[in-house]
């Protein structure tokens, strides 16, 4: 009890240097000398980490893929969503956060940047936003037959894109090629990454100079659904993934792709061997990584119970300027009621922000100064904002 102000105090200065940090975010990081960790920090560390050396607070960071939940319809409560995000982000040493709808399909109930952006504008500094989850993802999906693909949807379909990076978003997202179905209402998707409006979407991205933040789960050859994802949403088996992303990657090299939730695959076809293979032969490729904690029930992790995977650290070394965070996390309005996949995924939220600081403090400190933070505001042009 006696020391609580002083925890309280360090807390508070800790906020200070963050907050000062994000305001002044149009500014090249510039990295500082280490700081303690809160304590509180360390006391929401999982325990098996608790007994380590004391770690280092993170260096300030950018998170790339966050999703608010603030509910639909005239209830909807965006602001709450926003307001939990930024308490999240203060405790992590978050000062940027690239909010992005998720990738929908017709049989929902859809929203685009429209519901939220107003929320975001009220913390000058801490967010920017990609469009396109509920306003182009369903279009390509509803055409998933590429040859109902006519001229007309395609000029219609590149119009409502350019529309969007118009009205201010930084790329588009959360975009989806194969989307697994890992809840209930978590919907199935598949169209291949070389989709003729995933095409249309990389000639529009390039000429915006913006980048696509693409969902597609990897799989690598004809590959049976593994049993945890054997529901009636998702069919038997999944069709190869692979080679149709490295087409899209061919078919316009100055369209920036950022392959999402990398270091924590659900399928098995994300390996660091498959990403550094499409790394090396495609410039424009990039990955935000989705860190979890080594008991998570996921493939290909990043961090092990041993720290950081070899394979991966060698990944992260020789392709350093490649790879952002983007945690996943989803920040519920506190007026949000109900148990959508929203609201449970955000249980993971604190396990995966905490699995992210140690992953970052494990890497060698240029190499995390860039993953934390250099190569997001490089590849979402966040200075020039
Ligand atoms: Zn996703």
């Amino acid at each position: 009890m006696v020391r609580a102000p002083i925890g309280r105090a360090a807390t508070l200065l800790w906020l200070i240097v963050g907050i000062a940090i994000a305001t002044a975010h149009a500014q090249p990081a510039r990295p500082g000398p280490p700081r303690p960790m809160p304590p509180d920090m360390r006391q929401r560390m999982p325990p098996s980490q608790q007994g380590q050396p004391p770690a280092q607070a993170p260096a300030p960071w950018v998170d790339v893929h966050l999703h608010l939940i603030g509910g639909r319809g005239p209830q909807a409560d965006y602001v709450g969503a926003a307001d939990e995000a930024i308490r999240e982000m203060d405790r992590f040493g978050i000062t940027t956060a690239i909010v992005l709808p998720p990738p929908q399909v017709d049989s929902q109930q859809t929203y685009d940047v429209s519901a939220f952006v107003g929320a975001l504008q009220r913390h000058r500094g801490r967010f920017a936003y990609l469009g396109g989850g509920g306003a182009l993802n369903p279009t390509i999906h509803r055409y998933a037959d590429p040859a109902q693909v006519t001229d007309a949807v395609k000029r219609e379909f590149a119009a409502a894109a350019e529309q969007i990076i118009e009205g201010g978003a930084v790329g588009f997202g959360e975009m989806a090629s194969l989307h697994i179905s890992a809840a209930p209402g978590h919907p199935y998707e598949f169209v291949p990454a070389d989709h003729p409006l995933f095409l249309v979407l990389a000639d529009v991205a390039a000429r915006r100079d913006v980048p696509i933040d693409l969902h597609m789960d990897a799989v690598e050859g004809e590959t049976p659904t593994p049993a945890r994802f054997a529901t009636q949403a998702n069919p038997a088996k999944l069709a190869d993934t692979l080679g149709a992303l490295a087409r899209l990657l061919a078919h316009n090299p100055k369209a920036r792709i950022v392959w999402a939730h990398g270091g924590s695959d659900p399928i098995g076809g994300m390996t660091p061997a498959a990403i550094g293979r499409l790394m090396d032969a495609h410039a424009n490729l990039f990955v935000s990584l989705r860190i979890v904690g080594p008991q998570a029930p996921m493939l290909n992790k990043a961090l092990t119970a041993g720290g950081l995977d070899p394979e991966w650290k060698g990944l992260l070394t020789r392709h350093a300027d490649r790879f952002v965070i983007g945690t996943d996390s989803f920040m519920v309005s506190p007026s949000v009621r109900g148990s959508g996949p929203g609201a449970g995924f955000a249980e993971r939220n604190t396990p995966k922000l905490q699995a992210t600081v140690h992953f970052l403090s494990l890497l060698p400190p240029d190499v995390a100064g860039k993953i934390g933070r250099e190569n997001a505001l490089r590849i979402y042009r966040l200075l020039a904002r």
